[in-house]
């Protein structure tokens, strides 16, 4: 495949004003406009530099005959719900979970989903290649706006569950929204499902004062102390652009985004009798017993939440995910969703009558080692090659090359991928033991020494 000169796994995320100025983005909008021909949705997160570029991106889009519709301040998933079922295309402004300077764009396809690599390179060879489609000024697009749709996307969220059983709970729940976009939705939905909420970082701020917009744990201490100190049943974090969630249990334990995804799997295919679950090569076995337990059946794609939700859409999968707590709820959004996945734990809580550590020690538990190793770009694909070749001539391990290598032994697997990015591979082991998998982290990075030179 032809190498992408600008985006990433997911748009293009630089530093605000200094790489993203607004005549790159004002570019690029009219580039992604010259080839959607129709009306586009525009949104953001609350950085300090959304505001330019949206008018940026506005710019461009009209000059390229897009009519443009903005829907505000708002969580990607809420732009991405309105895009599927009344735009043509969106260009979300946000850089996620990257710290305050970052700013990014996301391009969505009009079902509201990432756009695809065809997509993209076109995109870029008109902004390098050639001009955007400049019209006429009698075609030049007109500006609207939209401010319904956060209202709409939290009444959707919540006809998904099953609302009176979790009102009459009357969960005890504290929110960090970290100053990011769910400060619009995420205490909204909590009180519309009658929860007492205490909310952390729920005023919107570009500068994040209360935390760093990534959902880690050693951000999350205020949130963690604040769930114990209240003896709440659940804490909740959001990234910067609320489309994944991160949940604390009652005794204050972070809990992996690769649970998350498990429990709400199991649930998912409990009430439905079975169903396709689409989640990426680097995602937990616990996924796979699931599904033989509850008759689903799994399919992997290469990481990246866009190809999950690109899969599902063309499988009619039931749920999907990736082991960072990223879960899509296909029938809604295809992307990850934030709010979804607040609405639906909550009522896994309420149905299941258990608090949330008992309900995460009931899932199949695995170790994971994660590593990486510096290795020159240019010799990437070598070095993946050779270390196929030597799996295949020297075991009879099975081999994953969907993304990387995966080489899956009966104990554990481990992973070999080069970062889109960096000049590194990263490895990702699991196994039954945390012993087991530091061994084969370390077994998978030996690969890569032997191999790079
Ligand atoms: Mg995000």
């Amino acid at each position: 495949m032809t190498e992408k000169r600008l985006f990433g796994t997911f748009g293009v995320r630089r530093t605000a004003n200094d790489v993203l100025t607004p005549e790159f983005a004002s570019r690029l909008a009219a580039s992604y406009g010259s080839i959607v021909q129709g009306t586009v949705a525009i949104g953001g997160d609350t950085r300090t530099s959304t505001p330019m570029l949206k008018y940026a991106i506005t710019v461009g889009l009209l000059s390229s005959g897009c009519d443009v519709v903005d829907l505000g301040i708002l969580p990607t998933p809420a732009i991405q719900y309105a895009v599927r079922n009344y735009y043509d295309g969106g260009i979300i402004v946000t850089a996620s979970h990257n710290p305050p300077k970052y700013n990014g764009l996301k391009f969505v396809d009009e079902f509201g989903i990432g756009t695809p690599d065809d997509m993209e390179l076109e995109v870029e060879r008109m902004y390098f290649d050639s001009e955007p489609n400049r019209v006429s000024w009698d075609k030049i697009g007109d500006c609207f706006t939209n401010q319904t749709i956060i209202k709409e996307y939290i009444a959707e969220t919540l006809k998904r569950v099953d609302v009176e059983a979790i009102r009459n709970r009357k969960l005890k729940i504290v929110v960090d929204c970290g100053s990011g976009a769910g400060c619009f939705t995420a205490p909204y939905i909590l009180k519309e499902l009658g929860c007492e909420v205490t909310t952390i970082n729920c005023q919107a701020d570009g500068f994040f004062p209360g935390r760093d917009p990534e959902p880690i744990e050693p951000n999350l201490q205020d949130l963690i102390a604040t769930v114990k100190n209240l003896g709440a049943d659940i804490g909740l974090a959001h990234d910067g652009d609320a489309d994944r969630t991160i949940c604390i249990d009652e005794k204050g334990n972070f809990v992996l985004g690769d649970k998350t995804f498990a429990l709400v799997e199991k649930q998912m295919l409990k009430e439905n009798g079975g169903g396709i679950i689409v989640t990426t090569v680097a995602t937990s076995q616990a996924i796979y017993d699931i599904a033989e337990e509850y008759n689903g059946e799994v399919i992997a794609t290469a990481v990246g939440d866009l190809l999950v939700a690109r899969k599902l859409k063309d499988t009619d999968g039931l749920f999907g995910g990736e082991e960072n707590g990223g879960l899509i709820f296909p029938n809604f959004v295809y992307g990850r969703d934030a709010a979804m996945t607040v609405a639906k734990i909550l009522e896994i809580l309420v149905k299941e009558g258990k608090p949330l550590s008992e309900l995460v020690a009931e899932l199949p538990v695995y170790y994971q080692q994660k590593l990486k190793v510096e290795c020159a770009d240019d010799l990437k694909q070598e070095v993946m090659a050779k270390i196929a070749d030597e799996i295949n001539e020297t075991t009879d391990f099975e081999l994953d090359t969907t993304d990387g290598v995966k080489i899956l032994k009966d104990d554990g697997w481990v992973i070999v991928r080069p970062s889109g990015t960096e000049p590194i591979f990263r490895c990702f082991a699991e196994s039954d033991s945390q012993e087991k998998a530091n061994e084969m982290a370390e077994w998978g990075i030996s690969l890569v020494e032997k191999y790079k030179g």
